[in-house]
């Protein structure tokens, strides 16, 4: 028996707008993740079923390792789509925000959900939810918001209604931002839904692979050459670096996603416990940082003090607009400020 951990407050409120609601348009976060993706077209899958018009629409592309999802082809892109999408979030009567804390990480999306007339609802994991939704459904110990939508789903009394697809979207959210249940995943309750799931009729080994058996050649060398040439290790902060530059994606044939999931390398080196990742973004003038760590290292913190960012304790990110050299400089700085935390001392 799962716990009911959203609030029947929330849960009723939701039920009536549900019901109500005709058009429905789903938003998530800019670069968007497996989480982002499962989440959304896990709630799309089920709307869907409940005779909605809906939508689901990201800022920009995401990785091509996320496409087999049932319904990914139906995903707007607002980069490639604006005056419809506009057209969507203005008329529609309700709005599912998934997967982010603050409408600034909408990018270029923010105005249009902030400024449409809509009904907004937010389902989240993230610290720090910030107060732009009527509803807000924000559980930062959970992990992931695909999660939070099978649990809301349950929740609403609608378990028999989310199909197989549904089903795999959601999985594949669990499964991404749990690292395949390696890191963040010792609740037991997330068990007892992949359970559930496995009812339904999914294959979570074919969606493993689909995920993470699906590299291009150029993107297994990039983490080959990464590795051997571009991760540095400071033993005595406990922390690793890899920087990669516009020049070495080319290289590489860089496509958007082929960088995911190199930050947590280093942190399989025996005492590494803080990993930094900084790449030089192709589509904006602007250094991407990601950051993971192991145990108590707060990573948010130097993501929101350093890069403008923020995230969760263990895996956070953020933005820095100066060239790569700097964004190092700051790396370094960093470790200095937090190397008693860095080497357990507090
Ligand atoms: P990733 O390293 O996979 O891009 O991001 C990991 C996590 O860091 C995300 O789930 C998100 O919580 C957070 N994050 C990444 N980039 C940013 C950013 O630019 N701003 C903020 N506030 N959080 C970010
Ligand atoms: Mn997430």
């Amino acid at each position: 028996m799962l716990s009911k951990i959203i609030s029947q407050a929330n849960v009723d409120h939701v039920e009536k707008w549900f019901e109500r609601a005709d058009k429905v348009v789903i938003v998530t976060h800019v670069s968007p993740d497996g989480d982002a993706i499962g989440s959304s077209l896990g709630l799309w899958h089920f709307l869907l079923s409940q005779g909605k018009t809906v939508h689901v629409i990201v800022p920009n592309a995401f990785p091509d390792f996320l496409k087999w999802m049932p319904g990914a082809k139906d995903i707007i892109q607002y980069n490639r789509y604006k005056e419809f999408a506009d057209k969507l979030l203005q008329e529609a009567d309700v709005i599912c925000v998934l997967d982010l804390n603050v409408l600034s990480r909408l990018d270029e999306m923010q105005s249009a959900v902030a400024n449409s007339p809509a009904r907004k609802m937010l389902v989240d994991h993230h610290l720090y939810p910030g107060d732009f939704a009527r509803i807000t459904i924000s559980h930062p110990h959970i992990s992931s918001t695909s999660e939070l939508v099978f649990r809301l789903i349950c929740q609403l009394g609608n378990f028999s209604d989310i199909s197989k697809e549904g089903a795999e979207c959601i999985y594949a959210g669990m499964m991404t931002d749990t690292g395949a249940f390696t890191y963040n995943s010792n609740d037991r309750e997330i068990y007892l839904i992949i359970s559930e799931l496995l009812s339904k009729g999914i294959d979570k080994d074919e969606i493993y692979r689909n995920v993470y058996n699906n590299n291009s050649e150029g993107r297994l060398r990039l983490k080959g050459y990464v590795l051997c040439e571009k991760m540095q290790l400071f033993p005595n902060f406990n922390a690793a670096l890899i920087t990669l530059s516009r020049e070495e994606q080319k290289q590489f044939h860089y496509m958007k996603g082929d960088t995911e999931g190199l930050v947590n390398i280093p942190l399989s080196v025996k005492g590494i416990c803080f990993s930094a990742f900084l790449r030089e973004d192709t589509e904006k003038d602007m250094i991407k940082i990601s950051l993971r760590s192991v145990g108590t290292f707060p990573c948010n913190e130097v993501a929101s003090e350093y890069f403008n960012g923020g995230g969760h304790l263990n895996a956070s990110g953020g933005e820095f607009y100066g060239p790569l050299d700097k964004a190092v400089e700051l790396f370094k700085q960093a470790l200095v400020k937090y190397e008693d935390l860095l080497l357990g001392k507090k």
